[in-house]
This record gives C-alpha cells, sequence and structure tokens, in this order.
C-alpha cells in the first residue's frame, strides 16, 4: 500500500484531526504526490501551500481506502459514499472539506 504521511493513529488512516468511525480515507495531494488523512496533517508536515486536483484530472488515483487500502479515482470516490471494494462507508462530512483538495466542487452523488 502506499505510505501516509503525517500523524496517523490507526491503521486506517485515522489522524489527530479526524479520527471518527467514519474516517478512513487519506488523499493523495497534488503538490506533492503524498498521501495524508487530512489538509491538517498536509499543512502540518509541509511547507507549501495544496494544490488543488482540477476536474479533468479526476481520473487520477488520489483517495486511499483506510480499510482494505484500495485506491480509487477521485471520479470514483465522487460517485460513492463507500468503497468500490470493501463497501466501508466514507464520511459523508467530508462533503465540506472539497474545495481544500479540489479546485470543482464536486456534485456529489452520496450527501
Ligand atoms: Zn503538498
Ligand atoms: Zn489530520
Ligand atoms: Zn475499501
Amino acid at each position: 500500500m502506499p505510505k501516509v504521511y503525517g500523524a496517523v493513529i490507526d491503521s486506517q488512516t485515522r489522524c489527530m484531526h479526524y479520527a471518527s468511525p467514519l474516517d478512513v480515507i487519506a488523499i493523495k495531494f497534488k503538490c506533492c504526490g503524498k498521501y495524508y488523512p487530512c489538509y491538517r496533517c498536509h499543512e502540518e508536515a509541509e511547507d507549501h501551500p495544496v494544490e488543488r486536483w482540477k476536474e479533468q484530472e479526476w481520473d487520477e488515483k488520489a483517495i486511499l481506502c483506510g480499510v482494505c487500502k484500495h485506491e480509487l479515482t477521485i471520479r470514483e470516490y465522487m460517485a460513492a459514499g463507500h468503497c468500490p471494494q470493501c463497501g466501508a462507508p466514507f464520511n459523508p462530512g467530508c462533503a465540506n472539506h472539497y474545495h481544500l483538495y479540489f479546485e470543482t466542487k464536486p456534485n456529489c452523488g452520496w450527501k
């Protein structure tokens, strides 16, 4: 599985900032190509600003399911509220933070 950086506290990619039962994904940041559990982890570990994914880049694998370690494309992640491989539900509250990771606000089917 890809390495997940930042303040990770368990094997399902929960971190110091977001550790609810549904917080099981890590996001690959376009700026450095590293997986972090959240933008705050990125902010604390890196000294550059976040570069956000553009809509035409949504076919990149940039989401890691912390439960089964399956990598999803951004488009797959947007399309379903759960992991297509293991069925783990994702946190719908993350939709409030999309603007931190993605340039275009997705029309998210599972909000
Ligand atoms: Zn970065
Ligand atoms: Zn974090
Ligand atoms: Zn999974």
